[in-house]
């Protein structure tokens, strides 16, 4: 539908390969609210992990098989940051790190943080628009056996290994919209909730105060909302998703998503392994689309996408 306008609700690499999918058919119609819960300070940088790959992507820089990163990029300011005795398990590439120069020092400036990702984005040519989930800081927290902890303690270095007891978003109960999401959710088409982690990708941006009112009143206008899984076959493509909805108390399969989601989306889509939990995921009240959702290429990105849109009434 020509002119439509879509928004989707990312956090990192899942999100942001169906992010790249969407753009790629709708450009500057596409807004990405991306989760900014994961996001640390480094070397007194400041890093957004879910932005700064959705905006790898959407600028076709990634780096191949991991999906997060700048391909080709080199880690000579790391090595030498290790040799001052700095900290170095959150490897930080050349490249990278630019861009962390660059956000902080605007930042530093008095510039916003929407503002300032913007013109970082334009620069790389990004005709989408990435939008922090708010200008605030919120931060994700986990508590592990060894107590509460920065997500990216557990996330990076200690590789995921620890059971997730817990999560908390620090900061959300009074972190506020920004004018951009609210006219984004307010100018939607459809929404698309990526398939991204639940609980600590999608859960901080629906945490910020507002955001839920947002969508409910979407849809109370007839936009639909969708969900792809993130989970299939009962299992996480990469990432402590599944590990973290067990531990959690939820079921790790599409269905234990689709029920975290509950009245918030009315279409769900599942990976073709799970045709099976289809009539389930439909007693929620959620229009199904089963479909193959792994997304290994750019073109497999496109088809999905173009699924998603085709299933949302958007089909060009
Ligand atoms: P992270 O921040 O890098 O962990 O990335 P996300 O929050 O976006 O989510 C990781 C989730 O994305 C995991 O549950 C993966 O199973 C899921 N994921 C990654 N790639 C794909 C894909 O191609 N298709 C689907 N359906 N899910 C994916």
């Amino acid at each position: 539908m020509a002119g439509s306008k879509i928004v989707a609700l990312a956090g990192g690499v899942g999100g942001a390969k169906l992010a790249e999918g969407l753009a790629a058919r709708l450009g500057d119609r596409l807004s990405v609210i991306v989760n900014t819960g994961d996001d640390c300070e480094r070397h007194g940088l400041l890093v957004m992990p879910d932005h700064d790959t959705v905006l790898y992507n959407l600028a076709g820089i990634e780096q191949a098989g991991l999906g997060w990163g700048i391909e080709g990029d080199t880690y000579a300011a790391m090595d030498q940051l290790a040799a001052y005795g700095e900290e170095a398990w959150f490897r930080l590439g050349d490249r990278d790190l630019a861009l962390h120069v660059a956000r902080t020092s605007r930042l530093r400036e008095g510039g916003r943080l929407t503002e300032v990702c913007l013109g970082l984005q334009r620069a790389l040519g990004v005709a989408a628009q990435i939008l922090p989930m708010s200008d605030a800081s919120v931060r994700t927290q986990v508590r592990t056996a060894d107590g509460w902890m920065e997500f990216q303690e557990y996330f990076v270095h200690q590789r995921q290994v620890p059971d997730v007891l817990e999560v908390r978003f620090d900061g959300a109960a009074l972190a506020t919209l920004t004018a951009e999401v609210a006219t984004a959710l307010r100018e939607a088409s459809a929404i698309v909730l990526c398939p991204s982690n639940p609980l600590v990708s999608i859960g901080p941006i629906l945490a910020v105060p507002g955001m839920r009112a947002l969508l409910a009143a979407a849809r109370a206008r007839g936009v639909p909302v969708a969900a792809v899984s993130p989970i299939i076959g009962g299992r996480a493509l990469k990432g402590p998703a599944d590990r973290m909805l067990a531990a959690l108390g939820h079921e790790s399969s599409a269905l234990g998503v689709a029920r975290l989601y509950a009245g918030l989306v009315d279409r769900f889509v599942l990976d073709t392994v799970d045709a099976a939990l289809a009539p389930d995921v439909a007693a929620l009240g959620q229009g199904t689309v089963v479909t193959d959702t792994i997304m290994t290429d750019d073109a497999s990105r496109a088809r999905l996408a173009g699924e998603l849109l085709a299933a949302l009434g958007l089909g060009a």
